[in-house]
């Protein structure tokens, strides 16, 4: 079937039966003008919208409908689980192409279906249009953080103890892998589609976040890494006029990483520092909660939690190797629109 057949009205009743997870504070979901809410007095609303655009931010070559749905879900949960927020409610818009199947868009659902299952994200709306070339995505989140328990990425001060969660650069690696199947790559395919997972399907750290909420820890600062850890890490610092210290050896980085960029000799700690779409969460705990509540807790999370430096009153961010040797990183790595990879 393809979508002239189906129409619009018809493609938007095929989605809304198709949608996995209801929740009781939908009053009216799709089909009305308006979406009805019914919120949590005693709570903050956090709010965010992620637009994802073929050739920009995916290939349809290299995603599959699934993973692409999947990721239109978790890029924005992964924003409100940088507040320190649940996510809650969705609105979708689509523009569509007329070379998209409509199996195509079967699938999208399926990807989005199973990560609103998963992270209780009710799809109350959107908006359904044609597209002259790509296809289009933009999906908007509405979220719920703890009153007083939002974590913005102001306020870190100099002695806090900067963590992250998870490893990093796996998801830059598993690009790189996708954007050159001919090149011959050394390794086993296993080490590959871990790699690529992480790239394809990201995991936004809602329960990590939910659990700092919830402890006496105070979260002086919280940011998600998607444009890599150095240039996140700069937002945080550059709101509060700050540096930090990165100690080489902790940053967390995954043994199919490093076992890979050896074979294939790249850079595993550039990978890392630089490497966009980890979609982990870097956050600054104020110090006298580290050594008073001690970071056992923490670090036993899942995924584990690692504290990867200081804030520092000096700006800029140093690297401190393993020898005690700093070096400046001279600006932040990572992606930008417009200026592309620096
Ligand atoms: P309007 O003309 O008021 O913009 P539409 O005809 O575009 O309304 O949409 C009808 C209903 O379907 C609305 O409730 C809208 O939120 C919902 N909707 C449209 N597109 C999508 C989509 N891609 N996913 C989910 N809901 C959608
Ligand atoms: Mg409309």
């Amino acid at each position: 079937m393809d979508l002239s057949q189906l129409g619009e009205f018809g493609l938007i009743s095929r989605f809304q039966s198709r949608l996995k997870y209801r929740s009781p504070q939908v009053i009216q979901g799709i089909g009305d003008d308006c979406a009805v809410l019914s919120l949590n007095n005693g709570n903050y609303q956090v709010l965010t919208t992620d637009a994802l655009v073929e050739t920009v931010h995916f290939n349809l070559k290299t995603h599959t409908p699934e993973q692409l749905g999947w990721k239109t879900m978790a890029v924005n949960i992964s924003d409100i689980a940088a507040m320190g927020g649940q996510p809650k409610f969705a609105v979708l818009s689509l523009g569509i192409p007329s070379s998209v199947p409509v199996n195509f868009l079967d699938r999208f659902y399926k990807g989005l279906n199973q990560a609103s299952q998963k992270y209780k994200v009710a799809l109350v709306g959107g908006d359904t249009v044609a597209s002259p070339k790509h296809l289009f995505i933009n999906l908007a989140l509405l979220g719920e953080t703890l009153k007083k328990k939002v974590f913005t990425r102001s306020g870190a001060r100099p002695g806090d103890k900067i963590f992250v969660t998870g490893t990093l650069g796996d998801s830059a690696l598993g690009l790189k892998i996708l954007e050159s199947p001919r090149k011959k790559w050394k390794g086993s395919e296993a080490l590959r589609k871990k790699l690529v997972q992480r790239h394809l399907k990201p995991e936004p750290r809602v329960e990590v976040a939910a659990w700092l909420a919830k402890s006496k820890f105070r979260v002086t600062s919280m940011i998600d890494i998607s444009d890599g850890l150095t240039q996140d890490l700069g937002h945080i610092l550059k709101a509060g006029k700050l540096g930090a210290e990165l100690w080489e050896p902790d940053i967390p980085i995954s043994k199919p990483l490093i076992k890979y960029s050896i074979i294939n000799g790249l850079p595993a700690l550039e990978l890392a520092l630089s490497g966009g779409e980890d979609y982990e969460l870097l956050f600054t705990l104020a110090p006298d909660d580290v050594t008073n509540l001690g970071i056992e807790s923490i670090t036993k999370a899942d995924p584990p939690v690692t504290q990867i430096g200081v804030i520092t009153a000096k700006k800029g961010i140093r690297l401190i190797s393993k020898t005690g040797r700093s070096k400046a990183l001279q600006r932040p790595m990572g992606f930008n629109h417009f200026k592309g990879k620096t």
